[in-house]
């Protein structure tokens, strides 16, 4: 009888080590939602929707989304004819261009669009020269079509995103320092 009784809270207690299991496993549900409006970027809507696909699938701690009615953008894009260019205002949060200055001057769109959206998850600009790094921008050549950020990319949008942490005003542009 004792046996049995031991057997059923040990059931029972697996039962709810198995529902705190389930609770805590998916950690994506923490992940902090991003708006972005794109409406303003005229030709290069969808090289915005491919630049935030390439860090969706690359993060987990952070999701951009194409904005709906009844949410504010945290990002908005524009487009005009200076040099690709963001302006972050905190972690998340900011504007920025897909300038025609540098798609003129033969650089890959859709890097350049995953390279500003990094901006606003909380990296700077990286001139190492090196197409393997999403953020070296226009310091890697020309014909880098690379638009994935690199592993020590990732790692570090992951850790800023895990404790959300505060990130001053900044800009960034393309060409230049
Ligand atoms: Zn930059």
């Amino acid at each position: 009888m004792l046996v049995r009784r031991w057997a059923a809270a040990l059931v029972a207690l697996f039962a709810l080590a198995g529902v705190q299991v389930v609770g805590a496993a998916p950690a994506s549900a923490a992940a902090r939602i991003l708006y972005y409006d794109a409406s303003q970027a005229q030709e290069f809507k969808s090289v915005v929707d491919q630049g935030a696909q390439i860090w969706n699938s690359s993060v987990a701690n952070v999701k951009l989304q194409p904005v709906t009615s009844g949410h504010t953008a945290n990002i908005r894009v524009y487009a005009d004819n200076g040099w690709p260019r963001t302006y972050s205002t905190s972690l998340g949060n900011g504007r920025w261009y897909m300038g025609r200055e540098a798609v003129v001057d033969g650089y890959y769109p859709p890097r350049i669009a995953a390279h500003e959206f990094g901006h606003i998850l909380g990296l700077p600009d990286n001139r190492t020269g090196l197409c393997s790094d999403l953020m070296s921008g226009s310091s890697a050549p020309v014909a880098c079509t690379n638009a994935n950020p690199s592993a020590a990319e990732k790692a570090k949008v992951e850790s800023l995103f895990r404790s959300s942490v505060a990130v001053a005003p900044q800009m960034y542009v393309w060409a230049g320092n």
